[in-house]
């Protein structure tokens, strides 16, 4: 797998592939500190970055804490990654081909901003808040 960090046209920081990949391919995983969803609200109040899934409704990770590369996947409303939460591990998935030098993205759906942050993602199907 080729992927890397580097500046993203969405916000701050993002994920890159180098190489193509196909349609429903495993992308990789997001990883992370395993806290509880009650730490996880309290971590994400008025946080400048959250990077906290939630896996379960008293578990959740924070990939900003020993976290991989996948906390840097910015949101998009018109998304290529989906994402799977299935016996604790919070799976990426490829939503269709991807070309060599896109930037992933997924889509947040509810988040911990409460959809009250503007959206950057800049895609026709923007829904201008996250
Ligand atoms: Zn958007």
């Amino acid at each position: 797998m080729t992927l890397q960090v580097r500046k993203s046209s969405i916000q701050g920081k993002g994920l890159f592939t180098e190489r193509p990949l196909p349609a429903r391919a495993k992308v990789g995983e997001f990883t992370g500190e395993l806290i509880s969803v009650r730490e996880a609200r309290r971590r994400a109040q008025g946080a400048k970055r959250i990077a906290i899934v939630e896996i379960s409704h008293t578990r959740a990770i924070d990939g900003s804490v020993n976290g991989g590369p996948f906390q840097f996947v910015n949101h998009s409303c018109d998304p290529n990654l989906f994402i799977r939460i299935a016996y604790g591990r919070v799976e990426f998935y490829a939503l269709r081909h991807i070309r060599a030098g896109e930037e992933l993205t997924c889509d947040y759906g509810e988040s911990h901003h409460d959809g009250k942050l503007p959206c950057t993602c800049a895609t026709g199907k923007c829904r201008k808040f996250i």
